[in-house]
C-alpha cells in the first residue's frame, strides 16, 4: 500500500453479514460462500472527481454514500440481494487522509443498512483527479433476474416513489453556491435525494416476487430508461403524463423560471437523472396486486408497435419521448 498506510485505519468494521464471508480484507482474495439455487449478479461503477462530484456539491461522506447507492441500485434493478463490494481508489498524493476516511464513513453507513460487506479493494496514487471504482456482487434466485428485455405487450408500466428530485436538488445546490443563498429548508427532500439517494432494494425484490417482466433503475432519467426497455424488449411504451406523480418541491422549483433549468415539472421526471428509483413493466395479475400499494405508481402501458416511447397529455395530444438523459441537457444548457 506504500504511502497509503492509512487505508489500514478504514478497513476495519467492514463486515455487516458474516454468514457469507470466510475471508475478508487482508489476503490476496476475499473468500465468500454462495447460496445454493442463486445466480450471481455482478456490476461495477466509477466516479471521477470533477465529472461525477465536486467539493461544491458533495461532501466526501456523500461521495461514498452515492457511489455505493448507485452500485446497490443496479442489484435492486434485477430484483436481487446485494452481498459484497470491492472498492478501488486512485488518490492524488496531496489528498487529505480525512477525505478518504469520510468517503469510507459514507460507504459503510449504507453498506451497514443493506448488510453489504466490503471485502477488498486496491489503492494506488495518481497525478490526475481522484477516481473511485466500485464493484458489487449480489444474488438472485436462479433464472429470476428481472431483465430489460422482458416487457410484454399489454403490460402495465410502473415506477417507484417520485422521480426528478435529484436534479432539483443539484440545481438548488448549485444556485445556493452561486448566489450565496440558502434554500435547503424549501428543497430539503430534493437535496437529500441528490446527496444521499436510497437504492430501492426492498421494492426491487417485491416487484420480482410479483412477476415484474422488465426492470431498470433510473440513473439517466425516465425517458432514457424507458427507451432502453422499449429497445431491449422490442415494444412500444406509452405513458400518460397525468398519471405521473409530481413532488411538490419539483412544482415549486420549476415555477422559478429564471432559476430552474428545465421547463415543466414533468421534464424533471423525464430528463432528471440519478434518482435511483425503479421503472418496471408487469402483467395484469401483478398490476391487480400492486395497484393500490404505496410507493408504486402506474403511469402507462406496453403496446405493440415500432420500438419507441410516447407520452400522452391531458389535452389529447401526444409526443415521442426521446432518450435524452441528464447529460444531454447539461450539454445543451
Ligand atoms: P495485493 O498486493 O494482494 O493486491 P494490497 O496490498 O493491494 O494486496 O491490499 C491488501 C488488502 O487490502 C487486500 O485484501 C485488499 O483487498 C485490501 N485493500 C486494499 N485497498 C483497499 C481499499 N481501498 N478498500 C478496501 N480494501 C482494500
Ligand atoms: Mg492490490
Amino acid at each position: 500500500m506504500g504511502e497509503f498506510k492509512f487505508i489500514d485505519s478504514i478497513t476495519n468494521n467492514t463486515i455487516f453479514d458474516k454468514s457469507s464471508v470466510k475471508v475478508g480484507i487482508g489476503d490476496d482474495c476475499a473468500v465468500c460462500t454462495n447460496t445454493s439455487n442463486m445466480d450471481t449478479l455482478i456490476s461495477t461503477d466509477m466516479m471521477v472527481e470533477g465529472i461525477h462530484f465536486t467539493d461544491k456539491t458533495a461532501a466526501p461522506f456523500d461521495v461514498g454514500y452515492r457511489l455505493a447507492s448507485a452500485n446497490i441500485s443496479d442489484i435492486a434493478a434485477m430484483g436481487g440481494y446485494p452481498k459484497q463490494i470491492v472498492l478501488s481508489l486512485a488518490l492524488s498524493k496531496n489528498l487529505d487522509t480525512k477525505w478518504v476516511q469520510e468517503v469510507y464513513r459514507g460507504l459503510k453507513m449504507i453498506c451497514q443498512r443493506y448488510k453489504v460487506n466490503i471485502v477488498g479493494g486496491d489503492t494506488v496514487s495518481t497525478t490526475g483527479p481522484v477516481v473511485l471504482s466500485l464493484t458489487i456482487i449480489g444474488e438472485v434466485p436462479v433464472g429470476e433476474a428481472v431483465l430489460r428485455s422482458g416487457a410484454k405487450v399489454g403490460d402495465y408500466i410502473g415506477i417507484t416513489n417520485y422521480l426528478g428530485l435529484s436534479r432539483v436538488g443539484l440545481e438548488t445546490l448549485l444556485k445556493e453556491e452561486k448566489d450565496q443563498m440558502r434554500c435547503a429548508f424549501r428543497y430539503a427532500y430534493s437535496q437529500e435525494a441528490h446527496q444521499r439517494p436510497e437504492p430501492q432494494v426492498e421494492l426491487g425484490i417485491l416487484l420480482r416476487k410479483h412477476g415484474a417482466h422488465a426492470m431498470n433503475d433510473i440513473s439517466d432519467g425516465l425517458a432514457s430508461e424507458l427507451n432502453e426497455i422499449a429497445k431491449a424488449s422490442n415494444v412500444q411504451l406509452v405513458i400518460e403524463e397525468e398519471q405521473i406523480p409530481i413532488h411538490e418541491e419539483i412544482s415549486a422549483w420549476s415555477k422559478n423560471k429564471d432559476k430552474a433549468e428545465l421547463n415543466r415539472p414533468v421534464d424533471y421526471v423525464l430528463y432528471g437523472g440519478e434518482d435511483f428509483q425503479l421503472v418496471f413493466t408487469i402483467g395484469q395479475k401483478g398490476f391487480d396486486k400492486l395497484k393500490n400499494k404505496s410507493h408504486i405508481h402506474f403511469i402507462g402501458r406496453v403496446q405493440e408497435g415500432p420500438t419507441s416511447v410516447f407520452a400522452t397529455c391531458s389535452d389529447g395530444t401526444s409526443y415521442k419521448v426521446l432518450p435524452h438523459g441528464y447529460n444531454h441537457f447539461k450539454e445543451e444548457d
